[in-house]
């Protein structure tokens, strides 16, 4: 039984009527940039998240521009996880400000706030709060510590479409969020596409005005700005699969509580963490384990597949040796990249394939006397 890391095709087929007709109608109105596809989307996205949204051309993009809408630029500090996908530092860099890594927690994946705390300095504007695979970052902390100090809290929610904290959506928890519809993601488009998303109006505007060469009027530029407009493809895409997300997430948490109820047993190995006050959307299912490289040629051998998210912490990438934190400083960030490995999982993974991997898991980790779970 092979399974592989996403299944994109699993997906389209139990949506392709919807899709195609969605991306015909598209090509009928020739109407590529803006239109009412995209000014639908921005409002179905808003309200989803309960918020005002600007569909942009991709996650970093998204990033970047809310970074800018919150006033970010040269001469400014930002916090950003060293555990994390480059992009969420790359944005912050190209505003001109300079990235300082902090360290995250070792069970939840997110920023520690005491480690954040540490890196505050008289030039800190803003921390970047990721919710990481799929949960929110400790949100009321990072606001206590935001606004004694008077910082903006941009949200990375390339992974948490849909999550809650407090019964919150993520997107409305800080002064402006970014989401990336990257295909693989849980809420994905059929190329790049991302959002800006804020409760704050006016910062969405700003957002979407960037994005669209500082335009008041078709020839009227009020400032510079760049070119990242969501496209009607994409948009039309997009609010089929809106209207599928809930039960997408729903049907990866069923996944992720077999996959724990399955390893929980298995010593040799620690599974993600779910915190009672906040949902998980298990963009990615992650376990920790001493021997992960060997753990991972074993599931290959068997056909199932498996990643690293991410093996190299930011702060060791040669891109950012500029910066000069060395090696050591941030600990668990670099024990976590020598530990994860994360597991396939999408909203169409069977029982029996989460079974067949679990036990995968376990055979490879010697824990054959472990009680079997009935499904
Ligand atoms: C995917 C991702 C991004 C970037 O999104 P793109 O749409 O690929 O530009 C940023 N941050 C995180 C955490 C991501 O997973």
């Amino acid at each position: 039984m092979a399974v592989p890391l996403v299944d994109l095709k699993a997906q389209y087929r139990v949506i392709q009527q919807e899709i195609d007709a969605a991306i015909a109608r598209v090509l009928d109105s020739t109407t590529f940039i803006g239109g009412d596809e995209v000014d639908a989307f921005n409002e179905e996205f808003g309200a989803y998240c309960g918020a005002a949204a600007v569909g942009v051309a991709s996650g970093t993009d998204a990033l970047f521009l809310a970074a800018r809408a919150v006033g970010l630029g040269p001469g400014d500090e930002v916090i950003v996880p060293a555990h994390t996908f480059i992009a969420t530092a790359e944005a912050m860099t190209l505003t001109g400000a300079r990235v300082v890594f902090a360290d995250v927690d070792d069970q939840t994946y997110t920023l520690d706030p005491l480690d954040v705390e540490e890196k505050i300095t008289p030039r800190t504007r803003a921390l970047v709060a990721v919710h990481l695979y799929g949960q929110p970052a400790p949100m009321h902390q990072l606001r206590t510590l935001a606004n004694r100090h008077g910082l903006s809290i941009i949200e990375d929610c390339a992974q948490a479409h849909g999550a809650l904290y407090h019964g919150q959506r993520v997107g409305t928890l800080g002064d402006v969020a970014a989401f990336s519809f990257y295909p693989g993601k849980n809420l994905g488009a059929y190329g790049d596409a991302g959002a800006v998303v804020s409760a704050n109006q006016s910062i969405v505007a700003d957002a979407a005005q960037l994005a669209n060469h500082g335009r008041t009027d078709k020839y009227l530029h009020h400032r510079e700005g760049v070119n990242s407009r969501l496209d009607a493809l994409q948009a039309a895409a997009l609010r089929v699969k809106l209207r599928y997300l809930d039960e997408w997430n729903q049907q990866r948490q069923h996944a992720a509580e077999l996959y724990t109820r399955l390893l929980e047993q298995c010593p040799q190995i620690s599974v993600p963490r779910s915190l009672p006050d906040r949902s998980h959307v298990f963009h990615l299912y992650v376990v920790q384990t001493e021997n992960r490289d060997a753990l991972r040629q074993h599931l290959a051998k068997e056909g199932i597949s498996s990643g690293v998210h991410y093996p190299i912490p930011l702060h060791l990438q040669p891109a950012y040796a500029y910066l000069g934190t060395p090696p050591g400083s941030l600990p668990r960030t670099e024990r976590l990249a020598h530990r994860i490995v994360s597991l396939p999982i999408f909203p169409e993974l069977t029982a029996d394939q989460v079974q067949h991997i679990a036990s995968a898991v376990a055979a490879f980790l010697g824990a054959g006397s472990k009680t079997p779970v009935s499904v």
